[in-house]
């Protein structure tokens, strides 16, 4: 099943949270994580949606395509 996260439903402080939540709160800070859709280096500013597919997670940044492909399915 998968799930979607709408990060604009989510108060700035508890994204920090989620984030720890799911391990990735250390990468975001150094800059390791990536766009699924176009590859962009995924910042606190352009961080749209978080999503697990087929258990993997996967981000989506702020871009106009990437926000139309993360809402798909
Ligand atoms: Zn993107």
């Amino acid at each position: 099943m998968d799930k979607k996260i709408d990060i604009p439903a989510i108060h700035e402080k508890d994204l920090k949270q989620v984030l720890s939540d799911l391990g990735i709160l250390e990468d975001l800070q150094e800059g390791k994580l990536f766009c699924v859709n176009c590859c962009k280096l995924i910042t606190w500013d352009n961080l749209f949606a978080l999503k697990v597919v087929e258990n993997k997670l996967v981000l989506f940044c702020d871009e106009a395509d990437c926000v139309d492909n993360s809402t798909e399915k």
